[in-house]
């Protein structure tokens, strides 16, 4: 889920919110927490989208080695 405070800050990236079904580059209602998606032709509210942050679990290398 997505807090719905957060909601309009992560849609500004297109990938990093995904609706129920894993669609991204949803819509952001202006009135509500909530978020269009149109491959779904459906609304979803920000707790029932997915937050897909971006959470490597490599270590971050500076350069080729
Ligand atoms: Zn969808």
């Amino acid at each position: 889920m997505v807090a719905p405070e957060d909601l309009a800050d992560l849609l500004a990236d297109p990938y990093r919110v995904a609706c129920p079904n894993g669609h991204t580059a949803l819509k952001p209602a202006t009135t509500t927490p909530s978020a269009y998606c149109r491959t779904c032709h459906e609304s979803y509210h920000a707790n029932e989208l997915v937050d897909r942050r971006v959470d490597s679990c490599k270590p971050y290398r500076n350069g080729n080695g």
